[in-house]
């Protein structure tokens, strides 16, 4: 392990511009619950990808914002912080690299920890739009109403999260800074939620740029990886020298 360590910390300090891809293991050391791992959200409510869907929210607004809130801990999102992982991260950045993130999650916490190139490829739960007159609402908003509607035409908010059924934010920005790296990591991700992974699996097997993936469980995709660490983000970042 030790050696694996090193050879990431040089590869990082080589590295000019490095792209990040995240997923919900980056926020688990945030207290925010992953999806897919034994203690993941996905196991406790199998039913909610039905639910966190486009056409649900359309036949059931009402019920859908009562699971949507309570599946994502809504009402707790303000109170997470980000962690050591999203630190490491945005000191990258302040010391010089021209670092991406191409995240899955939608916590916003790589930008409160002060990244600035974030692509949020599915969205935010920050804020939600009224699909009527385009007016948006923060999660303050949102918190304060059991079923957040416009104030101008009443109609009731949608989340600005990508829900099964929407298309995916910004893939062709994210994939273009993919392949602008000369580093690229995986970070907490199982890599089972298409078409987004075809990015790392892209990078990994149609590109020279050495990649990293640092995940606790192992992933179908670890094989395409030049490094592979399969242990707790903050547990590996902490030992890292940069
Ligand atoms: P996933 O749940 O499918 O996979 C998360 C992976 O992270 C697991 O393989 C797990 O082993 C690993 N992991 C958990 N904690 C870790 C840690 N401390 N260090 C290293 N690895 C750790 O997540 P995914 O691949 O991002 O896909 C799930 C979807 O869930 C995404 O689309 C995302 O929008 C959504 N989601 C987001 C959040 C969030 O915003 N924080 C939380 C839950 C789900």
């Amino acid at each position: 392990m030790k050696e694996t360590i090193r050879k990431l910390e040089n590869l990082i300090i080589e590295a000019k511009r490095i792209c990040f891809f995240t997923g919900a293991g980056m926020s688990t050391e945030s207290g925010i619950p992953d999806f897919r791992s034994s203690s993941g959200l996905w196991t406790k409510n199998q039913s909610f990808v039905d639910i966190v869907s486009r056409s649900y929210f359309e036949k059931h607004p009402i019920k859908f914002w009562q699971a949507f809130k309570e599946i994502f801990r809504v009402k707790l999102m303000q109170q997470y912080e980000p962690n050591q992982g999203h630190v490491f991260i945005a000191e990258l950045e302040k010391k010089g690299k021209l670092v991406h993130i191409i995240t899955q999650n939608i916590d916003g916490l790589h930008q409160r920890a002060g990244s600035t190139n974030v692509y949020e490829i599915h969205g935010t739960i920050q804020t939600a739009t009224c699909h009527t007159c385009k007016e948006k609402y923060h999660l303050s908003y949102i918190n304060a109403h059991d079923i957040p509607k416009c104030e101008n035409c009443h109609t009731i908010l949608k989340p600005d999260v990508v829900l099964f059924g929407d298309a995916i934010h910004h893939f062709e920005e994210a994939l273009d800074a993919a392949y602008q790296s000369d580093l690229f990591l995986v970070l907490g991700s199982s890599l089972e939620v298409t078409p987004i992974n075809q990015i790392p699996i892209i990078i990994a097997t149609e590109t020279n740029i050495p990649t990293v993936i640092i995940n606790k469980d192992r992933t179908r995709f670890d094989y395409l990886f030049d490094v592979c660490i399969q242990a707790k983000i903050g547990e590996v970042l902490q030992q890292l020298h940069i």
